[in-house]
């Protein structure tokens, strides 16, 4: 069924408030194709949205929104040591995670608690606390929004970078992910080796953790850094950390000492929030908007911030962090 002139206030986890001429939830990919083949003529107006966690409506959309709910997890290969899962593009992404937890399958664990759906989770091959989607990932099937022919992407085809893919560059705008396969190993090799998480386990009273403690260890620091967007309208970090040469991270560190930095693609990988923090926006409310008070690389709405006001603050954040440190922020929310 498609819904004409519709708030996409509940399908941003910003909670902007603009208007989709159309709008369309599809269950099965029957459904999908069908919707496809009604709108082919208008298609360059579509937009696919899962959770809508990682968008920043500036305008109404005059197009066809199509919110992709393809569900199910199944099983497509299983040994003694690994099993390969299909997940659907519109499974809740924690809630995969939680099921993979829960029957011992070690690989995303890390990976907890990340809101959205399975089907953009390759857009910016997701990642946390050292751990990113490609390590675990197999492939996926997308339908060409034009031509509606079905491809399967390799891992390799997919182009993953850090927080990058080719559906968010010479891709953009062409495919409809409807399904990811992952595989994961059932004798799982624990990644605890960033910092917060030993620390979080160590607090939790936990010696030798388990598949299970590792996921409670990351949505507890994720619960207590993190604005839930349920009460505070945000889409996680605004910003990707920035990648510099080592001389210029060096030349940073003549001033700040305290500057955190970590080796990457052969330059130095810095902390966007520890930049905007250093040029004094953290926790700064501006008009309806601001950056938050416990995680400065998260733009937030205090509830009635138009998409065209959080944009102008990233704006005036990147030309600070630019003026300050000569290092230049690159957004990591999909702007329309
Ligand atoms: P949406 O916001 O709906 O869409 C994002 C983009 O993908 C859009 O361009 C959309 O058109 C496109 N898209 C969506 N589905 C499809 C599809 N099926 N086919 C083709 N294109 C599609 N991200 C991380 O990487 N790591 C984190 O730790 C993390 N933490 C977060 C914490 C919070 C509190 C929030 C609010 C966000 C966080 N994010 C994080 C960002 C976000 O949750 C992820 O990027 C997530 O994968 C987005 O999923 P979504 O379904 O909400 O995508
Ligand atoms: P944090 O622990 O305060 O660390 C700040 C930044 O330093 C991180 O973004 C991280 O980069 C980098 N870092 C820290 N320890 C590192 C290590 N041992 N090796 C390499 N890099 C390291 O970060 P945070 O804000 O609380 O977030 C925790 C994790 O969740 C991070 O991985 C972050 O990316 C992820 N997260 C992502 C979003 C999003 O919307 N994309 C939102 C919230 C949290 P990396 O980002 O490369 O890990």
């Amino acid at each position: 069924m498609i819904l004409n002139n519709v708030s996409l206030r509940p399908f941003n986890t910003f909670g902007i408030d603009v208007m989709a001429k159309a709008l369309t939830q599809v269950t099965t990919e029957d459904e999908l194709r069908e919707v496809l083949e009604h709108n082919r003529k208008t298609t360059d107006d579509l937009l696919i949205l899962g959770g809508g966690s990682n968008i920043l409506f500036t305008r109404n959309m005059n197009g066809l929104v199509l919110v992709n709910q393809l569900g199910g997890i199944s099983i497509v290969r299983e040994d003694t040591d690994s099993v390969t899962i299909r997940a659907g593009a519109g499974v809740v992404w924690h809630e995969l995670v939680m099921h993979c937890v829960v029957l011992g399958w070690g690989g995303i664990e890390n990976l907890s608690l990340i809101p959205g759906r399975v089907g953009a989770a390759p857009m910016q091959n997701i990642g946390a606390y050292g751990v990113e989607l490609r390590e675990v990932f197999t492939e996926l099937e997308a339908l060409h929004i034009y031509s509606g022919e079905l491809r399967r992407f390799t891992n390799e085809d997919c182009q993953f970078g850090y927080r990058e893919s080719v559906f968010k560059r010479n891709l953009h705008g062409q495919y409809i992910i409807i399904s990811v396969t992952i595989t994961l190993s059932k004798h799982p090799k624990l990644n605890i080796s960033y910092g917060a998480i030993g620390e979080e386990l160590e607090k939790m009273g936990v010696g030798r953790p388990a598949l299970a403690d590792v996921s409670r260890a990351v949505i507890n620091i994720r619960k207590s850094k993190l604005p839930d967007p349920a009460v505070l309208g945000n889409a996680g970090s605004f910003f990707k950390n920035p990648t510099v040469s080592k001389d210029l991270a060096d030349h940073i560190r003549q001033s700040h000492p305290d500057l955190p930095s970590y080796p990457a693609n052969g330059g130095m990988k810095l902390a966007a929030g520890w930049l905007i923090e250093k040029c004094g926006w953290k926790g700064k409310v501006v008009g309806n908007t601001g950056s938050h008070r416990n995680q400065a690389l998260v733009l937030v709405n205090y509830g009635h911030a138009t998409g065209a006001e959080i944009f102008q603050l990233s704006e005036d954040i990147m030309h600070s962090v630019q003026d300050t440190f000569g290092v230049e922020l690159e957004r990591e929310v999909n702007v329309y």
